[in-house]
């Protein structure tokens, strides 16, 4: 019999997390309680934020997220090519359009060397960007402190996609405090560092902000009387003063995001065991291994390695496949969204982004979970090494 597949990700349930659960449902309430709120403090103590939204997903936090900023139709909405669609597809929700900065070819997150090249000619053409959306892909955080020095000079908001990243640490300060950045979005699907099956968080430091995303999270109504446009007609009176939608965490979701959010440091800290451990076990393999930042501490969803195709007889994907086959659950993140057909019919095309497309042609995800084994490590390290050394 083959040994189960050693996936890529897996979340971590615990009894504690399914008490959580369970006394919800023996509760009064099951969507609109108490757990919300508790859930979003948990969000704002741990990062140092002052407001967090609780959401049903990322993709509905970023899209709450450019709303609240004002985006809309003749906007522009920037980020990486190396994302996933959602980090894109909020700018189309909007109206506005959407283009790309490549990546920084040794940390795979947004380049601020081609961004500002690209801010210079867009000032030139008029077309400056409402919205810069960076990714701090795997978790590390991306070079917010050159990126928040253009969003003043050029005069953009930031959204930090951070849905790979909490736990992660910029200038030793949490991810998510959004010292940088106007909006920092989280993702808690489970193959992410914390989950609540499906799930997502906005934060930010700015009250307005703050008011407007919950206003979008739940259909643009309001029973907050300061925001009417006329006086209550009785207990029973709100008002819909924005075009918002439902998206909003029910209460099962997030009891299991508080009781997730205990053993956070220790999800991360276990990430960095194994990432630690990756490094020296690959050390004499031909791969490029992770680059880290220095001033950063990532939260580490993911675990890159790259393929150095020059050294080896096999072709990405004869390894990928490879080691599928022998039961690595490995993943590749991500296709370049401006690769995409529907990006492609708006006009993108195959070399507009180098650094990105070279990433996407020998980028392999090794599994990465603070569960897996070291049993687990040596079996992925041990097979890759095989499928890299044997010759055809
Ligand atoms: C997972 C992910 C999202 C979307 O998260 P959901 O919670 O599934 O909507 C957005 N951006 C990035 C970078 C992600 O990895």
């Amino acid at each position: 019999m083959s040994n189960p597949v050693i996936p890529y990700g897996k979340q971590e349930i615990t009894q504690q997390d399914i008490d959580a659960v369970i006394s919800v449902l023996q509760s009064d309430f099951l969507t609109q309680g108490p757990q919300v709120p508790a859930f979003e403090k948990a969000l704002t103590d741990f990062t140092g934020a002052e407001y967090a939204l609780a959401v049903n997903s990322a993709t509905s936090a970023l899209h709450i997220a450019c709303l609240s900023l004002g985006l809309g139709n003749g906007d522009w909405l920037w980020t990486t090519p190396v994302t996933f669609v959602a980090s894109a597809n909020c700018g189309l929700y909007c109206g506005a359009q959407v283009d790309f900065v490549d990546i920084d070819p040794k940390t795979y997150n947004m380049c601020p060397v081609s961004l500002e090249t690209k801010l210079k000619l867009a000032q030139q053409n008029n077309c400056l960007p409402k919205v810069v959306v960076p990714v701090h892909l795997c978790g590390q955080p991306c070079d917010m402190k050159a990126i928040r020095r253009l969003a003043d000079q050029y005069g953009f908001a930031i959204i930090e996609d951070a849905s790979h990243a909490i736990g992660g640490k910029y200038d030793s300060k949490p991810v998510g405090n959004c010292e940088y950045s106007d909006i920092t979005v989280f993702s808690f699907h489970p193959v992410k560092i914390v989950t609540t099956a499906e799930g997502g968080a906005a934060l930010t430091n700015s009250v307005e902000l703050a008011e407007k995303m919950a206003l979008f999270r739940s259909h643009g109504i309001t029973r907050d009387e300061s925001l009417m446009t006329e006086e209550s007609h009785g207990g029973w009176y709100y008002q819909q003063v924005e075009l918002g939608y439902n998206y909003r965490m029910t209460e099962l979701q997030a009891a299991l995001g508080v009781s997730q959010m205990t053993r956070l440091s220790d999800f991360v800290t276990a990430r960095h065991r194994l990432a630690d451990r990756y490094n020296q076990l690959l050390v004499e393999l031909p791969v490029t291994r992770p680059y880290q930042l220095p001033n950063t501490y990532s939260g580490l969803h993911l675990y890159v390695i790259r393929l150095n195709l020059d050294a080896i007889t096999k072709t990405h994907r004869e390894v990928f496949d490879a080691l599928r086959n022998n039961g690595i659950g490995v993943n590749l993140h991500y296709i370049p969204v401006h690769t995409q057909p529907y990006y492609q019919d708006m006009g993108f095309k195959h070399g507009d982004y180098p650094h990105a497309e070279d990433y996407y042609h020998n980028a392999i995800s090794l599994p990465m979970f603070h569960l897996m084994t070291e049993q687990q490590q040596d079996e992925v390290v041990r097979v890759l090494r095989q499928v890299l050394l044997e010759t055809k």
